[in-house]
């Protein structure tokens, strides 16, 4: 029933996208992390090296799923 279709499909290829093309997956890299004060557990940018809220120096890393 559908076969005469897909052949149809197949030779004129009108319905054909390129296939694999991944469109999210640039944007994730530097967000898998959270960086937070030790003392006060405020969170930071990584670059932080002091907390700016409590003035401590102990940066923690967290890995986020
Ligand atoms: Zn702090």
């Amino acid at each position: 029933m559908a076969l005469s279709d897909l052949v149809t499909d197949l030779l004129s290829g009108t319905n054909t996208r390129s296939p694999d093309t991944p469109t999210n997956q640039s944007t994730a890299e530097t967000s898998s992390h959270v960086y937070e004060c030790r003392n006060c557990g405020t969170t930071v940018t990584p670059e932080t090296v002091v907390c700016p809220c409590c003035d401590h120096d102990e940066i923690v890393e967290y890995p986020v799923d």
